[in-house]
């Protein structure tokens, strides 16, 4: 977990340093307390064991030395001390009842305290012969009570349970048995235990224990009644007394805590007692308290630290939900920015938006001004056409016109002075003249064309021959004579081309007839029609050997009127009509100056196949 403090936590930190100083002391008392209560529960069964065992051991013996005193041969010994061979007699019987039992030792005293005969009697410690008097256990039997006694033994230097049973006679107390129990096999059973049994007597003397150290010690001081007391009935013989320095105190949760000088140091034990007031003995087990405190140790530190755990997962939390709430506000600033930059922009789009509108708008207004200004201009120069088509037209026929009512009064004055042939002459001339205003009349006819009226499949040799009778008078006046050099088709087949066949007609003789006019009057005059396909194209070129165009007027030939014959010769609407027509085939008229003089008409047409040819009509 990676955690970069800042200030803010410092002082949840603080807090929980706090907080963990403050309990570290009373949770380690609580611990601690719960922890000797668990030691103080085990420490009360292992007392209660060691109670009872202790208890049951001693029971089991408990009315032997009363059985074994009303033995025959004993109370015959005691009334009879001096009787060695009973003696020996009873010392073999002690004996074997001793090894029977597994006593330590079983012997029989005389009313005065000395033994007479014992268990023991041929080892070199043998009873027989001492005197035990001082003993309580002696003293108690002779006044016919149970004498009961732990000690030292005086001889042996053992210790050992004493149990005393009078022996009677007749109602008389005449010797004492004594029983008496080692002790050393109970106390056996209590090493390697991991607590300590201390068994005291009356003054605080420890005299049984697991730590053979200990026995001897007084837990209490060593005053001089309880010396004086102890002395009396030898009860430890002649072992020198000490005083074991304990520290007596209390601990959590109320238990006896004795803090006893080792070797290794000062250890603190849980002291649990129990009396046994039928031997004046107080038991007690001693608990170490070390694994307990460090087990209550162990637990507030790991609550402590669960603790710590816990405030660290929080302030991190804390930290994550901090640094998520920062970025969250630099993200919402981030946005806002740029929310109010696309606003700008967008308000920045909608003015250039609202000033291209504004413009669309003003080009609209231009364009519809534009456009009415050139339909204005349209519509003017249809008029100036039209003015200069009446001009045209009221020239053209106002001579012929004039000229008929000149000729027809003519011819009225010779009727009337009889000069018939003159007048007759005068008639003709008149229908010359209206012949020519018929044909002015039939070229006007052709700017009322169909354009769109559908085109054919022609044979360009058919029409060349077709149209080679009509313009025939017109090349005799001029004096000359039409050459003509006309190319293959496709697959050698006949050159033909995309065309209404009268039409194109009619261009062809418009096109020979001025080059004959050019022609007419030079010398050596020659028109040459040359036509030849090229790809889809089919190109009619008629060159003449006349004077060709002045530069100035070749942009004007086409224009309708434009004519540069004299008047009553050209009407100007020759090329205008032939150009429309060919424009209407879907091909072009154009002039051409040739190298070497004269003038040259391009006509070029679309090609037509073979197989598009059906049976030409218009
Ligand atoms: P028109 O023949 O009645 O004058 P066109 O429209 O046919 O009218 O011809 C216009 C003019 O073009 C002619 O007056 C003439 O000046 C000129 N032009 C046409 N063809 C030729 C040509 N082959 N050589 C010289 N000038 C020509």
């Amino acid at each position: 977990m990676q955690l970069s403090w800042r200030r803010d936590s410092i002082v949840p930190v603080g807090l929980a340093v706090a907080v963990t100083i403050a309990t570290a002391l009373p949770a380690t008392r609580y611990m601690t307390g719960l922890q000797f209560d668990q030691l103080a529960g085990r420490a009360e069964n292992t007392l209660g064991l060691a109670v009872s065992a202790l208890r049951g051991e001693l029971a089991r013996y408990e009315n032997l030395p009363a059985l074994i005193a009303q033995h025959d041969s004993i109370r015959a010994l005691v009334r009879d001390p001096g009787n060695g061979p009973l003696a020996d007699q009873v010392n073999r019987e002690l004996e074997a009842i001793n090894a029977l039992l597994g006593s330590s030792v079983i012997y029989a005293m005389l009313p005065d305290g000395t033994t007479v005969a014992a268990s023991n009697h041929g080892a070199p410690d043998s009873f027989v012969g001492g005197n035990f008097a001082y003993r309580p256990y002696f003293s108690d039997a002779l006044a016919g009570g149970e004498g009961r006694f732990f000690a030292l033994g005086t001889t042996s230097l053992k210790r050992g349970y004493y149990f005393g049973a009078p022996i009677r006679e007749a109602g008389r107390i005449t010797g004492v048995l004594v029983f008496k129990v080692d002790i050393d096999p109970i106390e056996m059973t209590w090493k390697g235990a991991d607590y300590g049994i201390v068994v005291t007597d009356p003054e605080g003397i420890i005299f049984m224990s697991d730590r053979a150290e200990w026995t001897y010690a007084a837990i209490e001081a060593l005053t001089e009644e309880r010396l004086a007391r102890t002395a009396e009935t030898r009860r430890y013989a002649e072992t020198e007394l000490r005083e074991l320095p304990v520290t007596r105190g209390q601990g959590p949760g109320g238990h006896l805590l004795m803090t006893v000088p080792e070797p290794q140091g000062r250890t603190e034990y849980l002291a649990l007692t129990e009396a046994m007031p039928e031997m004046d003995w107080t038991v007690k087990v001693l608990m170490q308290t070390r694994p307990a405190r460090i087990q209550a140790l162990i637990a507030v530190a790991a609550l402590l630290s669960l603790f710590w755990v816990a405030v660290l997962i929080w302030l991190s939390l804390q930290q994550r939900r901090r640094r998520f709430e920062e970025r969250l506000a630099v993200q919402r600033e981030a946005q806002e920015t740029l929310e109010r930059r696309v606003g700008e922009r967008t308000a920045d789009l909608a003015e250039v938006n609202r000033r291209l509108e504004e413009e669309v708008i003003e080009r609209r207004a231009t364009e519809r001004e534009l456009r009415k200004t050139q339909s204005d201009l349209v519509q003017a120069g249809k008029l100036a056409a039209l003015g200069q088509m009446s001009a045209a037209l009221s020239h053209e026929f106002n001579q012929p016109l004039g000229a008929v009512r000149a000729y027809a009064e003519n011819a009225g004055i010779l009727l009337e002075r009889g000069r018939i042939d003159e007048a007759q002459q005068n008639l003709a001339d008149i229908s010359a003249l209206v012949e020519r205003m018929d044909v002015l009349g039939r070229h006007l006819r052709n700017f009322a064309r169909m354009p769109n009226t559908e085109l054919q499949t022609v044979a360009l040799e058919q029409v060349i021959r077709d149209t080679r009778p009509i313009i025939a008078p017109r090349l005799r006046a001029a004096g000359v004579e039409l050459e003509t050099e006309i190319g293959d088709g496709d697959h050698d087949g006949p050159l033909l081309v995309r065309a209404g066949p009268v039409r194109l007609q009619q261009v062809l003789v418009n096109i020979i007839s001025n080059a004959a006019d050019a022609v007419e009057g030079r010398p050596d005059p020659r028109i040459r029609l040359t036509a030849r396909r090229r790809g889809d194209r089919v190109t009619v070129a008629v060159r003449d050997n006349g004077p060709g165009v002045a530069p100035g007027i070749a942009a004007r030939i086409f224009d309708p009127f434009f004519t540069t014959k004299g008047v009553g010769k050209g009407l100007g609407l020759g090329l205008s009509i032939s150009y429309n027509i060919v424009k209407d085939f879907g091909g072009s008229l154009h002039l051409s100056s040739p190298d070497g003089g004269g003038a040259e008409m391009l006509l070029e047409l679309p090609a037509a196949t073979a197989r598009d040819l059906p049976e030409a009509a218009e």
